[in-house]
């Protein structure tokens, strides 16, 4: 009946929504800051985790709380550090691209056991120095958008 429809719709709609429709603008920081000022844009901007890019905002790391809180309980003279010494690499790093579906990043936000990943642009050459942080993607995005798909019915 009606309701069948409606419920197909809805699915539907889940499965099509795309990364570019929903992330939020990234909380980025530079290799060169240190651990000590990643900390206090970590509190500043209330985020668990920060993007880590070069000066042209290409992706370089990503370093969370349980990165800096790791290296600053054994060493506190680790915070005049640079990031770059202790972030996950590009190499390690999940990204999603604005064109992928939010059910890719949902399922590789669980696969990886993390909280968000970083939306980047892939330039034309597909050369990873080159990828663009345009934004990031967390559960927090992902659960606010179910939660105002349900209150839509
Ligand atoms: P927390 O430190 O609070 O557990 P996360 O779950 O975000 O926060 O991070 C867990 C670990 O995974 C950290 O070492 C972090 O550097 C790494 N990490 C975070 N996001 C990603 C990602 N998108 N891809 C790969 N590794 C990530």
């Amino acid at each position: 009946g009606n309701r069948g429809a409606a419920e197909r719709e809805q699915k539907l709609s889940l499965l099509k929504m795309k990364v570019g429709d929903l992330h939020s603008v990234p909380i980025i920081i530079r290799e060169t800051t240190t651990i000590q000022e990643a900390v206090v844009s970590l509190f500043l901007e209330n985020v668990g985790n920060l993007i880590v890019t070069d000066a042209e905002g290409h992706l370089a790391g990503i370093v969370s709380r349980k990165d800096l809180l790791k290296v600053t309980l054994g060493n506190p003279s680790a915070s005049s550090m640079p990031v770059s010494l202790i972030m996950t690499r590009r190499a390690n790093v999940t990204t999603v691209e604005p064109e992928d579906t939010v059910l890719d990043a949902a399922r590789k936000i669980i696969a990886q056991q993390i909280d968000s990943l970083p939306v980047v642009v892939k330039s034309e050459s597909d050369n990873p120095d080159a990828w663009k942080v345009v934004g990031r993607i967390t559960k927090t995005n992902i659960i606010k958008m179910l939660l105002d798909m349900v209150s839509e019915e």
